[in-house]
């Protein structure tokens, strides 16, 4: 990929098939970006291996749905390079490098590292992989010299980890510091920029978040007759009991969806549930034809590369082969500032 977009990287977590949750907080987004920038996208298994390195048995099914998820919803594979972290090494060695340059310290005072140790306190997770996370994600970034990262507010504290250590690593091996900026004139890595996202959060359809623990999920992957039963269940204004009730959007759960889903109707959907003008049963059912109208052409796409065996292995392959090229140019650049052999010629050469 040699284009003069500024290069974007994301990655996600294999959790397995993606919910309506995941898809407008970071997926969709990841579609439109496509038509901007240079884009690499991150099956993070070494991630999860952080938290599941006891029992990673479920993390290939998962892999495949997720990718299957991601191209169905419009991740263009000829556009983005896709790919999964673990099949291209040079991210632990890169993670190994940076790992000499990072101080214990800018780790340990990262506030997501506290709060996970809390919140995962059924797993031991108080691990050198653990804390060393933030600079496995530096790798990440700054193998493919990505000049921004879409994040959300918590995950800020760990970019800037990675815009330190690239500071630290350029001001060390980046050539003569310029009196004027006082930065190296010839940097390895540039410092990426966060990209903040307003992603509007969506609630389960019980009213609770939006979990699959709490299986009140809407699936990419539900059928038609499982999207309409689901929002069946939607839960609505409460204080709108007999159809002749108006009632309130502000405090409708299924308002909410139409807001992202039903598109230019959803401010009549609010105006006519205001004066009574539509029964929920009928704004759940308009509802259920917005959300179907999105899976749609994902269904579609979902299903002819299902018809084709190999395709999506096909795909992977390729994209991690992309990956692997621009992670080896980066790799080949700062063995060389580092006076590290490429090769045993080095050992002829007279001291
Ligand atoms: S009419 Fe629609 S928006 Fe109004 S309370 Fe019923 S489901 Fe909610």
């Amino acid at each position: 990929m040699t284009t003069d977009r500024k290069k974007i990287l994301s990655g996600m977590r294999p959790t397995g098939r993606l919910h309506l949750g995941n898809y407008v907080g970071a997926l969709k987004t990841w579609v439109d970006l496509q038509d901007r920038y240079d884009c690499f996208f991150m099956v993070a298994d070494w991630h999860a291996m952080t938290s599941e390195y006891a029992d990673p048995s479920l993390l290939p099914g998962n892999m495949r749905d997720m990718l299957l998820d991601w191209f169905a919803a419009g991740i263009d594979p000829m556009r983005s390079v896709v790919f999964i972290q673990s099949l291209v090494k040079e991210h632990a060695e890169l993670s190994l490098l940076l790992g000499m340059f990072t101080p214990v310290s800018w780790l340990e005072r990262c506030p997501t590292y506290k709060d996970q140790i809390v919140q995962l306190a059924n797993k031991e997770i108080e691990t050198h992989g653990f804390l060393g996370y933030p600079v496995l994600q530096a790798a990440d970034i700054l193998i493919y010299k990505a000049d921004i990262v879409p994040v959300g507010e918590d995950q800020l504290a760990h970019l800037e980890i990675t815009r330190e250590i690239a500071r630290r690593v350029n001001f060390l091996h980046g050539g003569p510091i310029e009196q004027v900026t006082n930065r190296p004139l010839n940097p390895i890595f540039p410092e990426p920029e966060p990209w903040l996202s307003s992603t509007p959060k969506l609630f389960g359809f019980d009213g609770r978040k939006m979990s699959k623990s709490y299986n009140n999920a809407i699936y990419l992957t539900d059928s038609p007759d499982e999207v309409t039963r689901k929002t069946k269940q939607m839960i609505t204004d409460p204080a709108r009991v007999r159809r002749t009730d108006p009632g309130d959007p502000s405090k409708c759960n299924v308002f909410d969806y139409h807001q992202l889903f039903t598109h230019d109707k959803a401010e009549e959907m609010g105006v006519q549930c205001r004066k009574a003008g539509i029964g929920c049963i009928d704004c759940k059912k308009t509802l259920a034809n917005s959300i179907n109208n999105l899976f749609d052409p994902m269904r579609e796409r979902r299903a002819s590369l299902a018809d084709k065996p190999g395709a999506l292995e096909e795909i992977a392959e390729d994209g991690c082969a992309r990956a692997r090229a621009a992670a080896q140019n980066t790799m080949r650049i700062l063995r060389g500032r580092l006076s590290m052999p490429e090769g045993v010629s080095f050992l002829g050469k007279p001291s």
